[in-house]
């Protein structure tokens, strides 16, 4: 895949020329993108970063990249390419962190306009009785964080990994483990500034320019970029009882989950993952986890099996915990569990949010980081997914060395049905998330070609046996797939998509719709 790069584009332009060949009616964008007047600036040469995403699987050279610095700047630009209409095949792709897996946030010869620029008002934290935090659409959430409890304020539902920015998340949707209890992210919004693909800003609540709010949340970049966003806040706690226990069963497992986020909610946090024929997993725990029975816990061996890992937190503060520790063992009695597999550990809500990118280090460090990610994301509606685990983790995948498989249910209640985001039809559903590493240059069963094929016999069985699945992140080449996607969403998407985005101007990378020149 990085021969593509290199090959299929970066060997056609000599490195500080942004253009394509002067033949091509791309050569004088640049040019008139030039005479635009901004507070930020432009960039038309060493732009190749903007080719390259975390999925490290798509490449595609924009002719510019736009820093900017205010939201005027952001209007302007998107005014300067609609404004050119038809005749130019320019598309605008906003960038948040580029942590999509397959192009989503890049532009073919486009514009990229590099979201984390975007500082022109700084982060305010609202105190009262409906808290709320106005950030950036550039911001990363682990800046809010940090930000947050300066005033002992945190966001109520996150993503596993927070090296991301507030505008990409809201465009998927954002789930966690805590989205059973407070829905994603694009649940948890009161209110956005857009600029819209005609170039105008833009501001909207779920009552104020509602259908432009819903169709930006969840919208895949396709109706506006969000320069600011307001968000719900809550009082942050200071620890968290991070546990883990074990399952062989899978039905047992899932009896479980589910009732950890039916209405109890003791638990904040409720997630899960699959683990096939791993070796030395349980030393691996060590480092931050104590078994509750260290020497039956020692004796425990996964290699050979699958095994289920049920994964919760419980937030509290330090005075509290006595009568946490006395309730969590309660709670934990009625769950039907390998009894020598718990694991605890205490740490602070800044090392269990920011968990992943402690592997992050890690994986930087041994050159398994700036790899391929062939990740593979679906939505399982709760009456197919014993069907699907048989089939997925009894049959398909031989192990889980690739990378984690994680699976954990969320009520549809949660979820705002207005927004753009497709979920399955059932009120309770799975997220399946196959977050896999490929080795790079390997032809073996860590090679990307095996995990794509993989994915691909994943994909087949759930279509074939009508299980009802939708993708989260969702990718597609064609628009008869998107169509199939959207189902009965289809048609209010592609209308939303008229009104705002008339010229079909944003996030090419998605490839739904396609510009007309
Ligand atoms: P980008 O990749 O830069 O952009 C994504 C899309 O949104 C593009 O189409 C882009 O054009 C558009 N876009 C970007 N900014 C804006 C904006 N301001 N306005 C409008 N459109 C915009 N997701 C979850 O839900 N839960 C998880 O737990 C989770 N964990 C992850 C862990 C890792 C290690 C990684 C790499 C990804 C994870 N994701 C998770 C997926 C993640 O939410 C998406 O990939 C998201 O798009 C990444 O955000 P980003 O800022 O990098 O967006």
């Amino acid at each position: 895949t990085n021969n593509l790069y290199r090959n299929d584009y970066c060997s056609k332009l000599p490195s500080h020329t942004p253009s394509v060949s002067p033949q091509s009616e791309f050569s004088i964008l640049p040019l008139s993108l030039k005479s635009l007047s901004l507070d930020g600036h432009l960039c038309f040469e060493n732009i190749h970063h903007a080719a390259n995403d975390f999925g490290n699987r798509y490449h595609f050279l924009p002719a510019a990249v736009l820093y900017p610095k205010s939201v005027r700047d952001i209007s302007s630009t998107v005014k300067h390419v609609f404004e050119m209409g038809r005749t130019s095949g320019l598309t605008v792709a906003a960038r948040g962190h580029g942590h999509s897996l397959e192009g989503q946030a890049q532009a073919h010869q486009g514009v990229v306009i590099n979201m984390e620029s975007l500082q022109e008002r700084k982060m305010f934290f609202h105190t009262g009785e409906f808290p709320y935090v106005d950030v950036s659409g550039g911001e990363l959430w682990i800046n809010i964080l940090h930000e947050g409890l300066k005033h002992g304020l945190a966001p109520k539902s996150w993503t596993d990994y927070l090296h991301l920015t507030v505008g990409g998340t809201l465009s998927n949707a954002g789930i966690s483990g805590q989205a059973f209890r407070h829905g994603p992210q694009i649940n948890n919004v009161y209110e956005l500034e857009v600029v819209t693909g005609t170039g105008d800003i833009v501001t909207c609540t779920n009552k104020h320019n509602a259908d432009l709010f819903y169709s930006v949340l969840g919208g895949l970049g396709q109706f506006g970029i969000i320069t600011r966003a307001r968000i719900f806040i809550e009082p942050a706690p200071r620890r968290i009882k991070w546990i883990r226990l074990l399952y062989s069963d899978f039905s047992t497992f899932c009896q479980d989950q589910e009732h950890l986020i039916s209405s109890e909610y003791y638990f904040e946090y409720v997630e899960g993952f699959v683990i096939i024929n791993r070796t030395g997993l349980l030393n691996n725990w060590r480092s931050t986890f104590s078994p509750q029975d260290p020497l039956q816990a020692s004796q425990f061996h996964s290699e050979g099996k699958t095994l289920y890992c049920l994964e919760i937190a419980k937030y509290f503060n330090t005075e509290e915990i006595s009568t946490i520790n006395l309730r969590i063992e309660v709670l934990l009695k009625e769950l039907k569990y390998i009894r020598n597999t718990l694991f605890i550990s205490d740490v602070s809500y800044v090392e269990f949010l920011d968990r992943v990118h402690v592997s992050e280090i890690k994986l930087r460090e041994i050159g398994m980081w700036e790899v391929p990610h062939p990740w593979l994301n679906l939505l399982v509606p709760k009456s197919s997914v014993n069907e699907f685990a048989k089939e997925v983790f009894g049959n398909i995948l031989s192990d889980t060395r690739n990378g984690p498989v994680l699976i954990y249910p969320v009520n549809k209640s949660r979820w705002d049905n207005k927004t753009s985001m497709v979920t399955p039809q059932e009120d309770l559903f799975y997220l399946v998330a196959f977050l896999s590493s490929a080795v790079p240059h390997s032809t073996g069963s860590d090679g990307l070609e095996h995990i794509l094929t993989q994915n691909g016999r994943i994909l087949s069985f759930c279509d074939s046996s009508r299980l009802g699945v939708k993708q989260y992140l969702p990718h597609y080449n064609t628009q008869e797939e998107w169509k199939s996607h959207f189902g009965s969403k289809w048609e209010i998407f592609r209308k939303r998509k008229y009104t705002y985005d008339p010229l079909a101007i944003l996030s090419p990378g998605q490839k739904i719709f396609q510009k007309e020149i």
